[in-house]
């Protein structure tokens, strides 16, 4: 077993070893907070689109999909009050010269303080065995409570003082807790400060007058913009629904932990547009589905839960979160929020245009409510990388890497390969590579040892691996090597395709 802050690295020495994701203008030493996809990443990454798109728009008759430009005009911005409230707040160090989100130092603490509960409830699970109630062992344990009461007291103070924009409090906060910088160690900190996360740039030539326009946080924005274009075009009735995938761009005060925080990202987002009134009961509906969606691609359920936001987004009447068990731990990877009739109405104020939606049931007109599925593409992928690592020790003493990625993500289907160059075996093993890729995505390679050839395809999760050897020459048959199992089967040539077929539609 791999713990889990080696996890991590070795999920980024493996992706670049083999072409999944490497480091931005690496050449020039790279740049922080960006990466580029390579040959394998960007088949996965399309992969986890095309799933993503296939169960929100071909599956749903009505939701439709939409490719919004990147630049919108910068109102947008006003209305959608990212201008003004698209913040975090950051604190530097002035020491290590390290700058932090202040609110994410106040939660790395509380996160601590949570872990020694756990500590003590594990030790006490040991202790008492089958008899362990752990929950009025929480409830009375005087260290817990105590415990408890501080996080409590600690989340109070600063979930009011981010509403309020007290960045005051924010400082006094830090240094009640007593917060130490991780890298100088000193409590030398600046006055808190709120900074705005969005890119801008100028459109348009300085001499013609150009103006600043921001790169989008958020596709959601998109959507909205073009409420009533689809929603007239498409014929449109309430409940309906916008999908995109898309770039967004926030210029994070702290990029790390490689693509799970980056400048530059790409979200699938869907805003489903019902009746007043009714956006709770469509919020528990996307909840349920969006957590399906997870389980579906056959990655255990226990990696997975909810997370019910404590402090709603200025526009939000309910927000939970789906976070995955990444490497650092359980962190956000989807976003389900009900969005009110905020942006809608927002734009409509700034616009001047209505933005309505005449309901021929209840015979009125009404701005919508939208309840929001707000997932990151690269988080996925991560999450998708954490599950397949996997380190094995073989029988016969050697070990190996393999990803074992669901094998309808996986960058290759199958890889053949003749056992040796010559004798017509790499003839033959051409023919069949040439059938299949009008199918899948396959892979050919004649070069090195049989079994290297095999450890380089489970490195990059390669469901099947088919061999040709002489007896193909003779009967039509090859060996159809499993990657997980690791078990071959001599088949003929003629069932490879319904073989991997079978195992590209069972998902799980
Ligand atoms: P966080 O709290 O982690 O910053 P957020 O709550 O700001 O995330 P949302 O605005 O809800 O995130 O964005 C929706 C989704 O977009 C997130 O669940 C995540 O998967 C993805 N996402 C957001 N920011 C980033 C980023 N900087 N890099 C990669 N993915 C991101």
């Amino acid at each position: 077993m791999v713990n889990n802050e080696d996890k991590l690295k070795k999920i980024i020495a493996h992706s670049k070893e083999y072409g999944f994701v490497f480091q931005s203008s690496e050449i020039y030493d790279g740049l922080a907070a960006a990466y580029d996809y390579g040959q394998y990443g960007v088949e996965l990454k399309n992969n986890i689109k095309a799933y993503w798109w296939k169960s929100m728009v071909q599956n749903h008759e009505n939701i439709v999909g939409l490719d919004a430009a990147i630049f919108m005009h910068p109102t947008t911005w006003k209305a959608s009050g990212h201008v003004d409230a698209f913040n975090d707040p950051m604190i530097d160090n002035k020491d290590s010269k390290k700058r932090y989100r202040a609110d994410v130092l106040v939660e790395d603490h509380i996160s601590k303080i949570e872990s020694k509960i756990q500590k003590e409830v594990d030790k006490a699970a040991k202790r008492f065995g089958e008899a362990f109630d752990e929950k009025q062992f929480r409830e009375t344990n005087p260290r817990v409570v105590q415990n408890q009461e501080k996080i409590e007291d600690i989340k109070k103070r600063l979930y009011s003082a981010m509403e309020e924009e007290r960045l005051d409090d924010i400082k006094k906060l830090i240094e009640d807790l007593e917060i130490a910088c991780p890298v100088s160690g000193s409590r030398n900190w600046t006055d808190v400060r709120q900074f705005n996360l969005m890119f801008s740039t100028e459109m348009g030539s300085l001499s013609e007058g150009a103006s600043k326009i921001y790169l989008r946080p958020e596709t959601a924005q998109g959507i909205f913009v073009n409420y009533l274009n689809i929603q007239k075009t498409g014929r449109m009735k309430i409940p309906f629904g916008i999908a995109q995938i898309g770039k967004a761009f926030r210029n994070e005060i702290v990029a790390r932990q490689f693509i799970f925080r980056m400048r530059e990202f790409e979200q699938m987002e869907m805003q489903f547009f019902v009746r007043p009134g009714e956006e709770l009961k469509w919020f528990e509906y996307w909840k349920e589905q969006r957590m399906k969606w997870h389980e579906d691609m056959g990655i255990p359920s226990s990696e997975y839960r909810f997370h019910e936001h404590e402090k709603l987004a200025h526009y939000a009447n309910a927000a939970f979160d789906i976070e995955f068990n990444f490497p650092m731990g359980f962190k956000e990877l989807e976003g389900i929020h009900s969005r009110t009739d905020f942006d809608l109405k927002s734009h409509q104020e700034f616009s001047g245009k209505k933005i309505q939606y005449f309901d021929p049931e209840l015979n009125e007109s009404y701005v919508p409510y939208v309840v929001e599925t707000s997932i990151g593409v690269d988080r996925t992928f991560l999450a998708v990388l954490t599950f397949a690592y996997t380190e094995e020790k073989l029988e016969d003493g050697s070990e190996r890497v393999v990803m074992k990625i669901p094998p309808f993500l996986s960058p290759v289907k199958a890889a053949v390969l003749p056992l040796v160059k010559k004798d017509g075996l790499p003839e033959k093993a051409m023919e069949i590579f040439d059938t299949l890729k009008q199918d899948y995505m396959c892979f050919y390679e004649e070069k090195d040892s049989i079994g290297k050839r095999y450890r380089r395809q489970d490195a990059i999760g390669t469901p099947y691996c088919i061999t040709v050897d002489h007896q193909t020459t003779e009967d039509n048959t090859v060996t159809i090597r499993e990657r997980d199992s690791m078990t071959q089967e001599r088949v003929s040539i003629d069932k490879i395709a319904s073989i991997i077929s079978d195992r590209l539609k069972s998902k799980k």
